[in-house]
């Protein structure tokens, strides 16, 4: 049996980052991160994210945007010193106006939108044709010079060399099974784990874990189609319009993605392809007749009724913590949330209600009764 102060089930950009979070806040704190598949099996394996600042039809600032971005920003410094690979492309994100009322939505987050200085600004219809002269003619747009792609397998294989190097322990096996006694364990058919903490951090998987099948967590699953350009789009920002399209390289680019609420397997289909053909025919229509389709790509995001991530203590057993529901916004929030999530473990720091389990009635819900029960016993 090996012993551990914290283990993290799921190594994605959630588990990841809870990992460096813990690691990093107590140097002596033992973690394991076990994770059932491969690092970036599950929807952080993305080929291609974008980090967007502005969000929805009315380009409204997203929760706690400058701490999120710090810390991103923080990280991936630190990662990339120590990848072999060029992790993030700064060419920013543009937000195209596709008509008219659109583009009076865009004006009016700029005025009244807090956006700090230097993130965001206007541009003319024709100075984006200026700079993406193959996009579709649009009434303007929003765009933010914060905004980037980053290429997250590479993010997540150095993130995994990092927390090796930092101590963390990370374990790949099969199915296993998990008690809880005095502390925590988990079993696996070679092997068993225990530690006080326990974090779920499986993504989607989060609700097949049988202490957490009530949580208030969707799933959506999401397809991507990678394609090669002849003509050189290096200097391509991200473009957020009708999904999104993300650069991958000078000659590559991930188009992203469809929004599946009822689908019958995980993988990539014919349809989806479809799809995301169309989605670059409307957004370059000049350069789609000379690109090709390399590859496809499909995941499953975790989503909330309130599309925020959902961390805290399980409302009846002690040391039992979920960390779930990044939806889209995985790069952007992973390392805030976990910074959260690790001062509520490790100093027993209250959460903020913005994210908190107990947000939602039904976990408020099942606290109460399981006091309830505690106290009559
Ligand atoms: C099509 C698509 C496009 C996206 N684009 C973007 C984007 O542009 N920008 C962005 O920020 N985000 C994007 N995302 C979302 C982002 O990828 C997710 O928010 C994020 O990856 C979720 O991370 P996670 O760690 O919670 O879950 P996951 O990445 O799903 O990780 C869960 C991990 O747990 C493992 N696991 C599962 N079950 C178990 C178990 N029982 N025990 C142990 N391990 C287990 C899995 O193998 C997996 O590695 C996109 C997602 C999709 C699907």
């Amino acid at each position: 049996m090996k012993t551990f102060d914290v283990i993290i089930a799921g190594g994605g950009l959630a588990g990841l980052a809870t990992a460096a979070q813990l690691a990093e806040k107590n140097q002596n704190l033992k973690v394991l991160v076990y994770e059932a598949n491969q690092i970036g099996d599950g929807a952080s394996g993305v080929p291609s994210g974008m980090v967007n600042p502005a969000t929805g039809q009315r380009a409204r600032m997203v929760w706690n945007a400058e701490a999120s971005f710090r810390l991103l920003e923080k990280r991936m410094e630190q990662l990339s010193a120590i990848s072999d690979t060029n992790l993030r492309l700064q060419h920013g994100v543009l937000r195209p106006a596709i008509d008219e009322n659109l583009a009076e939505n865009f004006r009016q987050s700029l005025r009244h939108t807090g956006w700090p200085k230097g993130w965001i600004e206007w541009l003319e219809p024709d100075e984006i044709k200026d700079r993406i002269p193959y996009l579709k003619e649009c009434s303007g747009g929003l765009f933010m010079s914060k905004g980037k792609t980053v290429r997250t397998p590479e993010y997540l294989q150095a993130y995994h060399r990092y927390l090796k190097d930092s101590g963390v322990t990370f374990v790949f096996g099969g199915p296993y099974s998990i008690h809880n006694g005095s502390e925590w364990k988990l079993q696996n058919k070679n092997n068993s784990f225990t530690a006080p903490c326990l974090v779920i951090a499986t993504g989607f998987k989060a609700r097949e874990n049988k202490y957490w099948s009530e949580l208030p967590l969707n799933s959506v699953k999401g397809q991507l189609a990678i394609y090669h350009s002849p003509e050189y789009i290096g200097n391509l920002p991200a473009i957020s319009a009708y999904g999104y399209l993300a650069p991958i390289d000078d000659h590559t680019i991930a188009v992203g993605s469809t929004y599946e609420h009822h689908y019958h397997d995980e993988n990539p289909d014919a349809q989806g392809a479809g799809l995301l053909d169309q989605k670059l025919l409307e957004l370059l229509p000049d350069l789609y007749p000379q690109c090709q389709r390399i590859g496809q790509w499909s995941g499953i995001r975790a989503t909330t009724p309130d599309r925020l991530p959902i961390v805290g203590e399980h409302y009846a057993e002690k040391g039992l913590y979920i960390y779930a529901g990044l939806g889209s916004k995985g790069l952007l929030y992973s390392e805030f949330v976990a910074s959260h999530l690790a001062t509520h473990i490790t100093e027993k720091k209250d959460l903020p209600l913005e994210i908190s389990l107990y947000r939602f009635s039904r976990m408020e819900e099942l606290r109460e009764k399981a006091r309830e029960e505690n106290d009559s016993n």
